[in-house]
């Protein structure tokens, strides 16, 4: 079991309707460490493709970006939500209904901040239906911008946006993928990710 697995059956609580509350080291409190690990294990997952730019969304994953754009030392971009942003001149324009909060949320980001030359890795703290992710590459690619990747702390491996993105194509690593998740016995099957041959964990290189 992995760092994040470990910290999700210790602090995680289940609530009903497949929702899985982190707030006190993710979603509400943030646990630094926890997020410095996760940046050194994308690092390490990603290792020998090209990022020029870390991409992520209001207002969850935008720790982990952190975290994650200092080990790169590369610029990192928030898309941001808003019920009322409809398409100009200066905004990418994408649209993402909230799995959480179940409404339709239209994000953006000027067009400044996303160009054709960016090579981009997505993070996000969670993955489910890929709502959120297929708007940040729909975004990426309204730039002429490249996808280089999509890393994800918490992947819900019961909903469908983790296989559907990796049969477009898409490198997508979760540190965490959930095979099932039980309400009332407060039990999470993780599902069970072989260390992969990617190197050794010199995040100086690559
Ligand atoms: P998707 O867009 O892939 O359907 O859902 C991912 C987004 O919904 C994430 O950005 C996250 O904010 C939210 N989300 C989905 N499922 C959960 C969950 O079980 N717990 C929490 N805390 N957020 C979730």
């Amino acid at each position: 079991m992995n760092f994040l697995e470990e910290k999700i059956l210790r602090d995680g609580v289940i609530k009903e309707g497949n929702i899985l509350k982190v707030d006190s080291f993710l979603n509400h409190q943030i646990d630094i460490d926890i997020m410095r690990q996760m940046a050194y294990e994308f690092k390490r997952r990603f290792r020998g493709v090209n990022v020029n730019k870390v991409l992520t969304i209001e207002a969850s994953g935008i720790a982990i970006a952190t975290l994650l754009g200092d080990l790169y030392d590369v610029p990192v971009v928030f898309a941001k939500k808003s019920q009322t942003a409809n398409s100009t001149d200066d905004k990418y324009v994408s649209q993402a209904y909230s799995f959480t909060h179940k409404k339709m949320n239209n994000v953006f980001i000027s067009k400044p901040y996303l160009s054709a030359t960016d090579e981009v890795l997505i993070v996000d703290d969670f993955l489910a239906d890929g709502q959120a992710a297929h708007a940040l590459i729909d975004l990426v690619h309204q730039a002429g911008a490249k996808v280089a990747g999509i890393g994800i702390a918490i992947e819900k491996g019961q909903q469908k946006g983790g296989s559907i993105l990796r049969s477009e194509g898409y490198m997508v690593e979760s540190i965490a993928i959930i095979e099932s998740m039980d309400w009332e016995k407060q039990t999470i099957k993780f599902r069970n990710q072989p260390e992969k041959p990617l190197g050794d964990t010199n995040l100086t290189q690559g």
